[in-house]
């Protein structure tokens, strides 16, 4: 199946899913959106009202910021993937819980292995906890971690940015980083079905600076 089609397969799947009972609340399941050969994908946690009524992710202030943070690098989202851990949304906004985190994941890694993305982003500590279940986020975030021959950077959530003016310069900081990820090219060779493996990765090279280009006119 091309990526493509898995992506559509998978959104066609979680509309009428019942794998756990986030489904009782559902107006639209979110599968999320993006290019099926996306180099940046983001995750975050679960559709919130909006999303739920729309079927879209990151619709409501929160996407409205995270369309900031992806301007601030010049990224417009038609670029990136945008998903979440959870498909349907949690009732009242609560966290997701970790049966229904569970329950889900199949449609993410599916997601995951047909977009193979270069860098993984995740938004939050639910995303996060994905692959880093021990980590704190006020500990590593914007830091990029190997993760099965792809870059993971974990990141504070643009909700919680939006609410704790503290953590704003944080997001905007580690979103400037992107960039330099991605011009490095980070080689994704990906063993399906493997356990995770995660390891720091190493700190990026030293930027140089550009020498001034003389123009001779
Ligand atoms: N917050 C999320 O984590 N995901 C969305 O899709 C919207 C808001
Ligand atoms: Fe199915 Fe995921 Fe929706 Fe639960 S949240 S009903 S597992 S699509």
């Amino acid at each position: 199946m091309s990526p493509e089609d898995v992506l559509k397969q998978v959104a066609q799947e979680v509309a009428v899913c019942q794998k756990c009972q986030l489904h009782f609340g559902r107006k639209r399941a979110v599968p999320g959106e993006g290019p099926s050969n996306a180099k940046i994908m983001f995750i975050g946690e679960g559709p919130g009202f909006y999303e739920n009524e729309q079927g879209r992710p990151f619709v409501g202030a929160a996407g409205k910021f995270l369309e900031e943070l992806l301007a601030g690098i010049g990224m417009r989202r038609e670029q990136v993937f945008i998903g979440n851990v959870v498909k349907c949304r949690p009732p009242g906004n609560r966290d997701p819980l970790p049966e229904e985190i569970e329950a889900c994941s199949n449609y993410l890694d599916r997601q995951i292995a047909a977009i193979n993305p270069q860098i993984i982003v995740t938004l939050g500590r639910y995303s996060m906890a994905k692959y880093l279940p021990n980590a704190k986020i006020s500990a590593v975030h914007g830091q990029s971690f190997q993760v099965n021959g792809r870059l993971l950077v974990p990141m504070y959530h643009p909700a919680a940015a939006l609410h704790q003016p503290s953590l704003k310069a944080d997001v905007e900081r580690d979103f400037s980083r992107l960039p330099g990820l991605i011009s490095k090219g980070v080689e994704a060779p990906v063993h399906q079905g493997e356990e995770d493996q995660v390891q720091p990765a190493p700190p990026p090279a030293e930027e140089k600076p550009q020498p001034k280009q003389l123009s001779l006119f």
